[in-house]
């Protein structure tokens, strides 16, 4: 299968031809068609399988989807992940597709200045927002953003989450996240405590594993 098998318009597809994507991985070809009928998913995946663009582009259809997409206030995907060296890999990867249809991506994570990213967080509007779990709080708090819009979740690496101690953010921003949200969890391993946050903050969940 190919990615015209997603039913993807011609923008999209052109972006993604331009990262030089020539076929879908494993966890794109399980991940993308159940991301777009709406559902949660478990995918047991590492770095280097292909799971940024597997969450990514389904994510830029669902904001695409959203009856009006109103230039507004906050982000409406919100990826999560556990390092900045991460956050920042994703923020660059969506970007090559969000400049498909002008989403506006931003990134924020421990370890930069934080007055530079209130500011570009205030600036203007953020479609998605890409952020570790503590230094999200803090801008929340900073009242640089907030999570009212936010309906497509992705917690990445949860397991590395947990492992560096996030649990506790993790779960706060979750429980202040829409009921009605989609949310996406990836995951290298599928500890106990990935397992039992799974079963808390996702709606039947399909799981996936490559
Ligand atoms: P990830 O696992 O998302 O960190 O992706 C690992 C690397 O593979 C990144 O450099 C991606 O740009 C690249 N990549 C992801 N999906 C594909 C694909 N379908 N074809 C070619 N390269 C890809």
């Amino acid at each position: 299968i190919s990615f015209g098998h997603f039913g993807f318009d011609e923008d999209l597809m052109d972006a993604i031809a331009r990262c030089g994507y020539t076929e879908p991985s494993g966890i794109q070809r399980q991940a993308i068609p159940v991301a777009l009928e709406g559902r949660d998913i478990i995918g047991i995946a590492k770095t280097g399988s292909g799971k940024t663009a597997a969450f990514v582009l389904p994510m830029l259809i669902h904001i695409m989807d959203q009856a009006e997409l109103v230039k507004g206030d906050g982000p409406i995907g919100l990826v999560l992940a556990p390092t900045r060296e991460l956050a920042h890999q994703i923020y660059i990867e969506s970007k090559k597709f969000a400049k498909a249809y002008g989403l506006k991506v931003a990134a924020v994570y421990g370890g930069a200045s934080k007055m530079d990213q209130f500011k570009e967080l205030r600036s203007g509007t953020v479609e998605i927002l890409v952020a570790t779990p503590g230094r999200l709080i803090d801008m929340i708090k900073m009242k640089a953003t907030n999570l009212r819009r936010v309906s497509y979740l992705v917690l990445d690496e949860a397991d590395r989450m947990f492992d560096l101690g996030f649990e506790p953010q993790v779960r706060s921003i979750c429980d202040n996240v829409r009921p009605d949200r989609q949310t996406l969890l990836f995951s290298a391993t599928f500890q106990k405590r990935v397992e039992k946050l799974a079963r808390e903050v996702m709606d039947e969940p399909v799981r996936i594993s490559v």
